[in-house]
């Protein structure tokens, strides 16, 4: 898997949030990596290596191809 990380990624990640959904969006990609629960909203902050080992697979990704 690749290490990258984009704005809007939907990720899976290895154990679920206490709500009981694994599934959550990439709403901040920077120093930090902000992802948001898609089960409660909650909005958690991960340092970028913290991410890459919960984040099981990416879901679904934008592909619109701009670069910033
Ligand atoms: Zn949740």
């Amino acid at each position: 898997m690749t290490d990258d990380i984009r704005l809007g990624d939907v990720i899976r990640t290895r154990k679920s949030h206490p709500c009981g959904s694994d599934e959550w969006t990439v709403i901040r990609v920077g120093a930090d990596i902000k992802i948001k629960c898609h089960g409660c909203s909650h909005i958690v902050m991960l340092e970028r290596d913290a991410f890459l080992k919960r984040r099981k697979a990416i879901l679904s990704r934008k592909e619109d191809g701009q670069g910033e």
